[in-house]
């Protein structure tokens, strides 16, 4: 499991020099990171707490600005005839907070689920389904950020179209923050607050809302986890 080539070797190693690496040592680079496409057997071999390392590992490298070199159309190549995710993260819109960047994943790693807020609905829980008891994955990740916008329209009673109901569904982490302050949409702290009680509820909506995560994660099969981004600075704040 260690690295025992800095990473841009085998990049290249994939695209021309593979056959001069020892397949044991080729595969033993691939499954201590995320950073080429996985395949079956090195994602299989992965335990949910290890996936949840690498997704700490590539959000190091991205926020430090050391990022695995890519070659996508080798990953494009590699991942075409199968995929076989480690993860299924659940994201919001919001266009600064890109998961495959902030993780430092390639092509076929993770499947990513955004919408606003990230928040769960029965789509939603059916494409976790689908990643977990389906495609294999080992992880379900919800990942909210700072100075969320969806956050500060449930604080703000925005409405708007289809965008009221989707908004109705963080009010209940309004009520659940315990917060001393002003607790309105312009406070920073008290929107992160509401973001961060929000990834709480959407898990215990996951586990409630689908039996069949729960026992997956009841097995140990699958571990369901929360995560704070923050725009600021890139790191990403696991619960645990
Ligand atoms: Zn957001």
């Amino acid at each position: 499991m260690t690295h025992s080539l800095p990473r841009r070797t085998f990049v290249g190693a994939t695209l021309a020099s593979l056959s001069f690496l020892p397949l044991s040592s080729y595969a033993a680079q691939l499954s201590s990171s995320l950073a080429n496409s996985l395949s079956k057997a090195e994602r299989d071999a992965m335990t949910p707490p290890q996936v949840l390392a690498e997704l700490k590992k590539g959000n190091e490298r991205f926020r430090s600005g050391k990022m695995a070199s890519r070659d996508y159309l080798a990953e494009k190549r590699a991942s075409a005839a199968g995929q076989y995710p480690a993860a299924v993260i659940l994201g919001c819109l919001d266009s600064r907070v890109p998961a495959e960047i902030v993780f430092d994943t390639g092509i076929g790693d993770t499947f990513i689920g955004r919408v606003a807020g990230n928040v769960v609905n029965d789509d939603m829980l059916g494409s976790m389904e689908f990643a977990c008891a389906a495609a294999g994955a080992k992880l379900v990740l919800v990942l909210g950020h700072t100075a969320c916008g969806a956050v500060k329209g449930a604080i703000d009673d925005v409405v708007l179209g289809n965008l009221t109901g989707l908004l109705a569904r963080i009010k209940p982490a309004i009520a659940a923050t315990k917060f001393d302050g002003e607790k309105s949409s312009k406070n920073a702290a008290f929107v992160d607050a509401v973001a961060r009680t929000n990834v709480s509820l959407v898990i215990a909506d996951i586990r409630r809302r689908s039996p069949i995560l729960e026992e997956l994660e009841h097995k140990g099969s699958i571990k369901i986890a929360g995560a704070m981004y923050t725009l600021t600075n890139g790191t990403v704040d696991f619960f645990d």
